[in-house]
């Protein structure tokens, strides 16, 4: 059973989506070949955030962590947790009965049984079709008054079909023209967009444990 790259991994609440307000414990590894400049992950792969020593985890060690934290539902993320081979942690969690969700920008095939996938995808690396037939719910990230048209020009979410949030990324979360641009959209078309929000930020829930790490950004403006 091959171990696993984490960043970080911690016991905390679903911030955002479907799940949203649910006990989770997120499993967050590393490695991302994407490159967005505007990261917030850039702890998990950018050379100039990631630390020296890289933690390896077996799939099943981090299954016994999950299941005696208690929580409701576990998260792996990153990075992009699809370049990971997944199979051994996800059957290492469905036999603890733990539901398992992934968060990924869908450009790679994911390689493990999974109950809930959640696509955010990014300019740079395009969801791929199966993934976009796969998906439970997609999250979009509003910079600016233009994202909203940017992305539904790429993917037909009403053909999909999906809850497709539309979510104000972080640092223009209090931008008159993005929190308008949103409500404006979800007023003219309804479903499948919602309009959504990272709440776990606000209660700084995921900072309680000391286990998780502070975000590392990188700098340069969202460029979708
Ligand atoms: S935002 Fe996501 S896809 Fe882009 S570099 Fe960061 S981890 Fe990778």
């Amino acid at each position: 059973m091959s171990e696993l790259p984490i960043y970080e991994r911690f016991h905390s609440w679903q911030g955002e989506g479907l799940h949203l307000g649910k006990s989770a414990f997120f499993i967050r590894l590393h490695g991302c070949p994407v490159h967005c400049p505007w990261c917030d992950s850039a702890g998990t792969w950018h050379p100039e955030h990631k630390p020296d020593n890289i933690d390896r985890m077996s799939p099943l060690d981090l299954a016994d962590e999950a299941f005696s934290s208690g929580c409701e539902i576990v998260v792996i993320t990153g990075g992009e947790p699809a370049i990971h081979n997944l199979h051994d942690l996800a059957y290492e969690l469905r036999i603890r009965n733990l539901p398992i969700h992934i968060e990924t920008c869908g450009a790679y095939p994911i390689l493990g049984e999974m109950d809930w996938i959640t696509i955010s995808p990014k300019n740079l690396a395009l969801p791929i079709e199966e993934n976009l037939a796969l998906a439970d719910e997609f999250k979009i990230i509003v910079e600016d008054e233009t994202s909203i048209q940017h992305w539904t020009n790429k993917i037909d979410f009403a053909q999909i079909g999906v809850p497709t949030w539309l979510h104000p990324e972080w640092s223009c979360s209090k931008d008159e023209s993005v929190l308008s641009s949103i409500t404006n959209w979800i007023k003219d078309r309804g479903a499948p967009f919602r309009a959504g929000f990272q709440m776990h930020k606000l209660f700084q829930a995921d900072e309680k444990d000391k286990r998780s790490k502070p975000e590392a950004a990188l700098c340069s403006e969202p460029q979708k």
